[in-house]
């Protein structure tokens, strides 16, 4: 537990360990939870019991970022909440761009709960002529080859890529080239970015086949 192996990936410039900031975003879904059910205070063993982790870990990971409770009398709820939004950006807005208004890309634009979280889908585009100037979820489909005068007027920073794989990498160009530096890819497609550009990709299948993995040694 809690001791780096070397394999886990090091966020460039802030030394802050990937598996970190994913853990960050957990213990505010589980602060989340102890704020409604009524506790003011909390400690690192009840977040880590929450999320099956060594209570030293949560320590570890906070300590990474300054001194958020008193030695021990553990942490107010809300207050680390509240600075664990700060670390993660997630006090402001953030203006989203959605490339594929496809099953995938509909549903995503059609889910209000990004919107709660900071996160506004404000630019949306597609190559389909029979979706280009449509209206889904009250967004304005535009044709992606208006992609960059858009996005640099809406003052987008996050793009969502959610086109056929073949297509992948040259929508992320027009994105990195419209001045994006964060993308989520959900195209089953190895993309390359420029260095200052972070990509996160989402697939759903690898969550399938660790699942999977368990099923099938069940009982073995
Ligand atoms: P879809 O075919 O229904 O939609 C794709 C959309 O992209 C269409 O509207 C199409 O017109 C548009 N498009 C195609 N090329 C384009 C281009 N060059 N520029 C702009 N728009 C373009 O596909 P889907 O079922 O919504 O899946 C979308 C992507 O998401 C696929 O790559 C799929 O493999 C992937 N996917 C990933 C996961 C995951 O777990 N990550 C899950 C489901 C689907």
């Amino acid at each position: 537990m809690g001791k780096d192996t070397g394999e886990e990936k090091l966020v460039r410039k802030t030394k802050i360990p990937e598996t970190t900031i994913a853990r960050l975003s957990s213990y505010l879904r589980v602060l989340d939870e102890l704020g409604r059910m009524g506790f003011d205070n909390t400690a690192s063993y009840q977040l880590a019991e929450e999320l099956d982790i060594n209570d030293s870990q949560v320590r570890k990971d906070l300590s990474l970022f300054g001194q958020f409770g008193k030695p021990g009398m553990g942490y107010e709820t809300t207050k680390l909440k509240r600075e664990i939004q700060k670390i993660l950006g997630l006090t402001r807005k953030w203006k989203v761009a959605l490339i594929g208004v496809g099953n995938l890309g509909s549903a995503l634009l059609a889910y209000k709960g990004f919107k709660r979280q900071g996160f506004y889908i404000v630019a949306v585009f597609d190559n389909d002529p029979k979706k280009i100037g449509k209206k889904w979820a009250g967004i304005v489909i535009h044709d992606i080859t208006q992609l960059k005068p858009i996005i640099r007027k809406e003052r987008t920073e996050i793009g969502i890529i959610t086109v056929p794989a073949p297509a992948a990498q040259e929508v992320a160009n027009l994105l990195t080239k419209a001045g994006i530096k964060a993308i989520l890819n959900f195209a089953p497609a190895r993309i390359s970015v420029p260095k200052d550009v972070r990509l996160s990709n989402v697939d759903l299948s690898l969550k399938l086949e660790n699942l999977s993995f368990f099923l099938s040694r069940r009982g073995r």
